[in-house]
């Protein structure tokens, strides 16, 4: 049972944030960085600018430098790789960049050196090799929806160790958000971060990780246990357990992953009833959740029935991110405006997480 710690924290002003995290490191089994290595890892799903709510604010971020260095740490390094990752890509708009050289500490392109790791099934994946030989890993997450997912937090966050590209590519393989979630818990086995914090200061609802709207939440939450301080950032949100494929499949694999101690505020007292969630349709009944995906197995892609993106003309700029991303290659351009191969498409929302200018919206 690991130890998940909760508190307030309203805005990103640096020495609230920093005494918020001290709090959150004193109340938990925060490890031994003295003369270590720490990696952190950002959510850094694309370089969008601080107000957006997409990316770990880089005030927490450098809190957490400061707090690092007071303990002693050796090397600091930040790193992640978006979705759609540039050569020689630097975290300019999301003030990362900012941070990193403000304190001294190093950027880490997950691009650059990489080992080959199985992932899923036989899938086998590039993963950041700076991931594998940090001393400590610590992910620093962000409070989001997500269309997908339901929910992203600090298990989601280490989808990030693969590199660019090869992420979208994977939904090739795991196309359910059941087999998405034993690949994040495979990730998991390979690297799981030793601390997690998630940046719950403004979080995002409805249509995320990078559409929803932005909300309001006023918490930083942290443990040594990644789906532990998942589970209880879904309470806040107001989700039940089986709504989430990842905590789902994490106790399918061990009947206590998700036992905690919450050492500060318990999230059962901090729901937010009104926080607006993702709501699929789940299948009901024997027959449509275990007999028909087994009926439907060889017919793969023709299962799915998962609601698919729609484009809106007014929006769209034409910047083809979302055409570059798609795994399926369902996507191109016709008469000036995108056109989508519906029996091709995977619903794995890679397209609506990276168009910059909200154009891809999800409805059942
Ligand atoms: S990413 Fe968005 S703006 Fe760019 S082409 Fe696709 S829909 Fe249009
Ligand atoms: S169109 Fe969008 S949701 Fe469909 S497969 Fe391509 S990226 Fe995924």
């Amino acid at each position: 049972m690991s130890k998940v710690a909760i508190t307030k924290c309203n805005g990103y002003e640096l020495d609230k944030a920093v005494s918020a995290i001290r709090v959150l490191m004193e109340n938990t089994d925060f490890p031994q960085v003295s003369g270590k290595d720490v990696l952190i890892k950002t959510n850094l799903l694309s370089d969008a600018k601080p107000e957006k709510g997409i990316t770990t604010n880089p005030i927490i971020i450098e809190a957490l430098i400061i707090l690092l260095k007071e303990r002693g740490a050796n090397k600091i390094a930040v790193g992640d790789s978006p979705g759609l990752q540039t050569p020689n890509f630097k975290p300019i708009h999301s003030g990362i960049l900012e941070v990193i050289e403000k304190t001294g500490t190093t950027w880490i392109d997950f691009t650059k050196e990489t080992i080959e790791k199985r992932v899923y099934k036989k899938t086998k994946a590039p993963i950041s090799k700076a991931v594998l030989d940090a001393d400590i890993l610590i992910s620093a997450a962000k409070f989001k929806t997500h269309e997908l997912m339901n929910a992203t937090g600090a298990s989601k966050n280490m989808f990030g160790i693969i590199p660019s590209i090869h992420k979208s590519k994977l939904h090739l393989s795991a196309t359910s958000p059941d087999s998405f979630a034993s690949l994040i818990l495979n990730l998991l086995d390979i690297r799981k971060p030793d601390w997690s914090i998630i940046d719950a200061v403004i979080g995002m609802e409805g249509s995320g990780p990078s559409n929803g709207n932005l909300r309001h939440i006023g918490l930083l939450m942290a443990s040594n246990n990644p789906l532990q301080l998942d589970d209880a950032e879904r309470i806040i949100m107001g989700y039940k357990k089986k709504d989430i494929p990842i905590l789902r499949a994490a106790i399918k694999r061990d009947d206590h992953a998700l036992d905690s101690e919450y050492t500060l505020l318990d999230p059962n007292g901090l729901v937010i009833q009104d926080f607006e969630i993702i709501k699929r349709k789940r299948k009901k009944g024997l027959f449509s959740s275990l007999l028909l995906p087994f009926l439907r197995r060889p017919f793969a892609n023709r299962g799915n029935k998962r609601p698919k993106p729609k484009f809106d003309k007014d929006k769209c700029r034409l910047c083809k991110r979302c055409i570059e991303i798609c795994p399926a290659k369902a996507l191109s351009i016709k008469d000036g405006t995108i056109d989508i191969k519906i029996k091709k498409c995977i619903s794995c929302y890679c397209c609506s997480e990276v168009c910059p200018f909200g154009a891809i919206s999800i409805k059942e």
